[in-house]
């Protein structure tokens, strides 16, 4: 009731109509690389607000919001589509397992929560880009331009930073340990554990992680 109210509120801002509402988002909600995961778009994620957003509920559930369900079904560009695609297998990335930590805090849980995100862009570019650096970019700053200022949070770093994280192409020590250092973490014992934790991930045309270094 109200996910529909918020698109066709958002209608007379697009300058669209409402077609098609039902048939749209059951097609966003089936992508081919999202089998075995539900999604759900549900106005009670940020209720009317303006900026696209999804959460991990609990693995194989994903809540998305109106506006993400407004966007698909009223603007329904390639950018939005690719966007959203990526979104869902950032979040799904997420759920297959982020390194868990307690007892950590400041920079040390910067770095571990920093490594997180970037993680889940590269799983999110593996699994709905097919492994497209350019794809995975577009996105990330597509959702830069929700921002008035792109900055570095304890959460997560900035959309652009992660977008250059991304252009290395390859997931991996290297990438681990620069990250710490972006983060300001020089807890060397936590640094290992992560980077062990981690598989590395290759992304189209990159070459093997083991050759780059940068
Ligand atoms: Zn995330």
């Amino acid at each position: 009731m109200f996910l529909w109210l918020h698109i066709r509120r958002r209608a007379g801002h697009y300058k669209k109509t409402c077609a098609d509402i039902r048939s749209k988002l059951l097609e966003a909600k089936e992508p081919e690389f999202a089998k075995g995961t539900k999604i759900v778009f549900t106005w009670l994620l940020d209720g009317p607000s303006c900026r696209p957003n999804a959460m991990s509920v609990f693995p194989g559930l994903i809540a998305v919001n109106a506006e993400w369900a407004a966007r698909l079904v009223l603007v329904d560009d390639d950018e939005v589509r690719n966007c959203f695609r990526f979104t869902l297998g950032h979040e799904m990335t997420h759920q297959a397992g982020d390194f868990s930590f307690w007892d950590i805090a400041g920079r040390d849980k910067k770095f571990v929560n920093w490594v997180s995100e970037v993680h889940a862009d590269y799983g999110g570019a593996l699994t709905a880009c097919d492994g497209s650096i350019d794809d995975a970019v577009r996105a990330l700053l597509y959702k830069s331009k929700e921002w008035k200022k792109d900055k570095d949070y304890l959460g997560h770093p900035s959309w652009h930073r992660r977008a250059d994280y991304l252009r290395k192409g390859c997931f991996d020590r290297a990438l681990v340990c620069r990250i710490a250092e972006d983060a300001g973490c020089k807890n060397s014992a936590l640094i290992e554990r992560v980077a062990m934790f981690y598989e590395p991930i290759t992304l189209g045309g990159s070459g093997s992680c083991l050759e780059t270094d940068k």
